[in-house]
């Protein structure tokens, strides 16, 4: 299934689990609820509904094998960010709605840790919380932006605070740091084994997940694969970058590709040097910034805002090389005696992009859907699945109240409009992180950009 050109990547490779597919669909079936995509929000909603009513019969649809898109691919950060900055929810759904979506993050990364432990899931969780370091002053003034947006929905020193260089250093070494906000609330997970273990606890459960068996419509009560078609009372899409490939559904979300590396282990000296002892998650504030963990193994996985639009119906899963240069020098700049370590894995997943920036989550006319997390979806997939399980049984809770469930999103325009939009925007970041890094001044494109991007 993975070749040099279209890698799995170091977490789906070191996961211990067998990635032979499970056996497909084979013709038609009927089942109470047909979960489409196997990845964290369809396994967490399979999760959530299995534990809130075991008589459900419950099948989960996945083109590849559980695990393989973004959720066995990405950065690893459970953080209780979301792809809408504060100020925007707030904007839209007002402030008491903007305080409840954080207070639910904030629980759903102690929420992971807790089923983690509770279903034996060893997925190397380990809440350390969350680094924001800037290094150079306009990084620092983005800090203080970024901290002030959080005050103004009520967060405290306790759940975000503003941490001068040296007690920084003493966390994590990070070259050239001149401020840093640290946060409690972020884990880091090795995700492959998240996903790949969450299918196994589902299937404990009596769920069955059926892999190599591609889905092409969903409509109202009906799945049809290339396997068979299944009827369900509910049909759940949880195909995030994958959900154009649904007739009818291209213009929901865009895929987004990212890539993503690895290092080779690294040897004590340098860990004695830059700490992170606590494995926290670490970022910066530039506007390609970077993503990064330290690994159970000594090793530090990376990554950087960067990528490149596909229709959804493609899948991008090959590896680009300017992506390996552009790790490098992130590294080299921020660890520089890092900088001739060996990168082990380089590869690539897709995520979700909405036309609004929003996640949403919902369920209408029998069709349920979750997404849109951009690249923020580790934790917030398992809200997704804690929601839909509460709309799909019919409970009103708190969380089928918070101000993302039923969010309608603005289709993206056309093809290939709507690709070359986020192809220019991408590469206008680009262009804005090349000329702040050599002129140390807010870039003139990055206001453009923000004044573009939608409320
Ligand atoms: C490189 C990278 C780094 C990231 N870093 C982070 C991070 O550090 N923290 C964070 O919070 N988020 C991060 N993300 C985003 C996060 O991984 C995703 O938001 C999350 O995994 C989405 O989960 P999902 O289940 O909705 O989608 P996916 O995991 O993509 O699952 C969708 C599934 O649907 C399947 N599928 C697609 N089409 C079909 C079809 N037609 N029929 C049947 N099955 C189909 C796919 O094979 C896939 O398994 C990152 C993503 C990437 C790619």
């Amino acid at each position: 299934m993975t070749d040099r050109r279209h890698p799995a990547g170091f977490w789906l490779d070191t996961c211990g689990d067998d990635l032979t597919p499970r056996p497909s669909l084979h013709g038609d079936e009927t089942v109470d609820v047909a979960i489409v995509g196997a990845g964290f929000t369809g396994l967490w909603t399979a999760y959530a509904l299995a534990k809130a009513d075991p008589s459900l019969r419950i099948l989960v649809l996945e083109k590849d094998v559980a695990g393989w898109g973004a959720s066995g691919r990405n950065g690893g950060w459970c953080s209780s960010d979301l792809v809408s900055p504060p100020e925007v929810v707030e904007a839209h759904y007002g402030h008491d709605a903007a305080v409840a979506m954080r207070r639910a993050m904030i629980e759903t990364v102690v929420e992971v840790g807790r089923a983690c432990e509770t279903e034996g899931i060893d997925a190397h969780y380990a809440r350390g919380g969350t680094l924001k370091v800037a290094t150079s002053p306009l990084e620092a003034e983005r800090l203080r932006e970024d901290l002030d947006s959080f005050r103004r929905i009520g967060w405290t020193d306790e759940d975000r605070v503003w941490i001068d260089a040296d007690e920084a250093r003493a966390r994590i070494a990070v070259d050239g740091m001149v401020a840093t906000t640290y946060s409690p609330h972020c884990a880091v997970v090795q995700p492959a084994r998240l996903a790949r273990g969450l299918a196994h606890v589902v299937e404990g459960l009596g769920v069955r997940i059926a892999e190599s068996t591609t889905a092409t419509a969903i409509v109202p009560g009906r799945v049809r694969t290339d396997r068979g078609t299944v009827r369900a009372d509910v049909v759940v899409r949880a195909l995030e970058g994958g959900t154009g490939s649904i007739l009818g559904h291209e213009r929901l979300l865009l895929a987004v590709h990212i890539h993503m590396g690895v290092t080779e282990p690294l040897p004590p000296s340098f860990w004695d040097e830059v700490g992170w002892r606590d494995r926290e998650a670490l970022s910066d504030m530039r506007p390609v910034f970077v993503y990064a963990q330290r690994t159970i193994d000594d090793r530090i996985a990376f990554g950087l805002a960067r990528g490149h639009p596909h229709p959804g119906s493609l899948t991008p899963t090959y590896v680009v090389p300017t992506a390996e240069r552009a790790l490098r020098s992130t590294l080299a700049r921020l660890f520089p005696s890092a900088a001739g370590a060996r990168i082990d894995s380089l590869w690539s997943g897709y995520v979700g992009m909405s036309r609004d920036w929003f996640p949403s989550v919902g369920l209408k006319d029998g069709i349920a859907w979750a997404g849109g997390y951009f690249g923020d979806g580790v934790s917030t997939a398992n809200l997704a699945g804690r929601t839909l399980a509460d709309l799909i049984t019919g409970r009103e809770t708190e969380l089928t109240r918070l101000p993302w469930v039923g969010h309608r999103w603005r289709p993206w325009e056309p093809q290939p409009l709507a690709m070359a939009g986020v192809a220019g925007l991408f590469t206008a970041m680009r262009w804005a992180d090349a000329t702040e890094s050599w002129s140390g001044r807010p870039s003139r494109v990055l206001g453009l950009v923000e004044r573009l991007l939608p409320d």
